[in-house]
C-alpha cells in the first residue's frame, strides 16, 4: 500500500514479517557471509558479504525510505558517519555552504575535514534566506542546513534554501534529526538529501547509535558515490542495532506526538517565569522561526527546546544540578527527558553560558513542570 500515513508505516515496520515462521516480527539476521551452491552461484543473489549486505538492515532502511518518501535510504553506524559519508563526496577544491549555529559535532568535524580536503567551507545563518542567498551568489557543491537547529532552535526555510541551492548549482542536504520524518519531510520540500541521527527520536530509547541518509534521486552522482563509499569502505550499521531501530520506530509517531505536546507545555510554562530570561522553541508564536516552522512542520514543533536562565552561568548550572526527573546527560530524542548545560560541555562553541537545552520525553508533563519549578525555585 503506497499511500499509508507515517504512523501506519512505522507501526508495521513497512510490512516486514518473518515469512519462514509466520511471526509478525522479522528475525535478526547476523550472518556476515552467504552460501554459494555447487555451481558457485549465490543462493540468495542479493547477499554476498556482510559489508554491506544484510536483510535486517535493509528492513530498517525500507521503513525510513517510506517515511521520508525517498528514492533510496542507507543506514550508517552513527549520525556522524552518515554526515561524513555525504561530505566525502565533495571534490577537493569544491565549496560547501553550511548553516552556522548547528550541532557542534557537525561544525567541528566539517571545519577539520574541509581544511584537510581543500574544500572551501562557508558558514552562514541559513535561517536568514537573504544571508543564504548572498552566500550562494557564487557557485557551490553542497548546502547543509539543520532544522530545527540544535541548540539554537532556528528554522531554516527548506523550500527557500532548496531553490537558492539549486540556482547556485548545489545540492541541498538537511539534517532533520530534531524534526523526524513524522513532522517534516525535507525531500517533499525540494531537498536532495535528508539526514538523521537515528540515535535520537527515530530509535527513541537511547540504546542504539545509528545514522541515516535518504535521497530524492538514487541515480544522482552524489548518491551513487555515497552508496559506493558505504559498500567499499564498510560503514554499515550492525544487524542487532538495525533490528532494535526497527522495533523502536514502530512507536515513532506516538512518541513524537507525546513529546511535542510535552515540549509545548514545558515551553509555554517556562515563558514568563521570573528566573527564565528567554525560551527558544519553534512552537512559541514569538519565536523567530515560528512562521517557517508552522509551514514545514506538521503535527508539532519537536521535542527540543532551550531556555536562558536569569543570573548567568552558575545560576543555569545550579538549575540543571537541582533537576531530579530530567537526567543530566547529552543527546536528545529519547523517551526520557534530558537536560544539558551545553556551555560547560562546549565552552568554545559560542553557546550562551546561561543556556539549558531540554530534550523533552514522554513522561507526564505535570511531573516535568513540577521538576522545573522546584529547580528554578532553588
Ligand atoms: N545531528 C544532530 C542534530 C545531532 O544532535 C547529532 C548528535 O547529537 C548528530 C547529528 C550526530 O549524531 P550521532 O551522535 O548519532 O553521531
Amino acid at each position: 500500500m503506497a499511500d499509508l500515513h507515517p504512523a501506519s508505516i512505522a507501526a508495521q515496520a513497512a510490512g516486514a514479517v518473518d515469512a519462514e515462521s509466520g511471526g509478525v516480527v522479522p528475525p535478526i539476521r547476523p550472518a556476515t557471509t552467504f552460501l554459494r551452491g555447487s555451481d558457485h552461484a549465490l543462493v540468495a543473489p542479493r547477499n554476498t558479504y556482510g559489508r554491506d549486505d544484510n536483510d535486517t538492515v535493509r528492513e530498517a532502511e525500507a521503513v525510513l525510505r517510506r517515511l521520508e518518501g525517498a528514492a533510496a535510504t542507507l543506514l550508517f553506524p552513527s549520525g556522524m558517519a552518515a554526515i561524513a559519508a555525504l561530505f566525502r563526496t565533495l571534490p577537493a577544491g569544491g565549496r560547501a555552504v553550511v548553516q552556522s549555529g548547528i550541532y557542534w559535532g557537525t561544525t567541528k568535524w566539517l571545519r577539520d575535514f574541509c581544511a584537510r580536503r581543500g574544500v572551501t567551507l562557508d558558514e552562514v545563518d541559513a535561517s536568514d534566506l537573504s544571508a543564504l542567498g548572498r552566500a550562494l551568489d557564487s557557485p557551490a557543491d553542497l548546502v547543509w542546513i539543520e532544522v530545527p537547529s540544535n541548540p539554537w532552535l532556528l528554522s531554516a526555510d527548506i523550500a527557500g534554501a532548496a531553490a537558492l541551492a539549486h540556482a547556485a548549482g548545489a545540492l541541498l542536504a538537511v539534517d532533520a534529526t530534531a524534526a523526524t520524518p513524522v513532522l517534516t519531510r525535507p525531500l517533499a520540500l525540494g531537498a536532495d538529501i535528508v539526514m538523521h541521527s537515528a540515535t535520537k527520536a527515530l530509535n527513541g530509547h537511547s540504546d542504539v547509535l545509528a545514522g541515516v541518509l535518504s535521497c530524492a534521486d538514487a541515480e544522482s552522482a552524489a548518491w551513487q558515490a555515497i552508496a559506493t563509499d558505504r559498500h567499499d569502505a564498510g560503514a554499515i550499521l550492525g544487524p542487532f542495532e538495525a533490528w532494535l531501530l526497527t522495533r523502536g520506530m514502530r512507536t515513532l509517531a506516538l512518541r513524537v506526538e507525546r513529546m511535542c505536546a510535552n515540549a509545548l507545555a514545558v515551553a509555554e510554562h517556562l515563558v514568563g517565569q521570573r528566573d527564565v530570561e528567554a525560551v527558544w522553541y519553534p512552537g512559541l508564536p514569538g519565536h523567530a522561526g515560528h512562521d517557517v516552522a508552522r509551514r514545514q512542520m506538521q503535527g508539532g514543533f519537536g521535542f527540543l527546546l532551550s531556555c536562558l536562565v536569569r543570573g548567568g552561568e552558575d545560576a543555569a548550572a545550579g538549575v540543571a544540578g537541582r533537576l531530579a526527573l530530567f537526567h543530566r546527560a547529552t543527546s536528545l530524542g529519547g523517551v526520557e527527558s534530558l537536560v544539558e548545560h551545553r556551555h560547560r560541555i562546549e565552552p568554545h562553541s559560542g553557546i550562551p553560558p546561561n543556556l539549558l537545552r531540554l530534550s523533552v520525553g514522554i513522561e507526564d508533563p505535570r511531573d516535568l513542570i513540577a521538576d522545573l519549578d522546584r529547580a528554578l525555585a532553588g
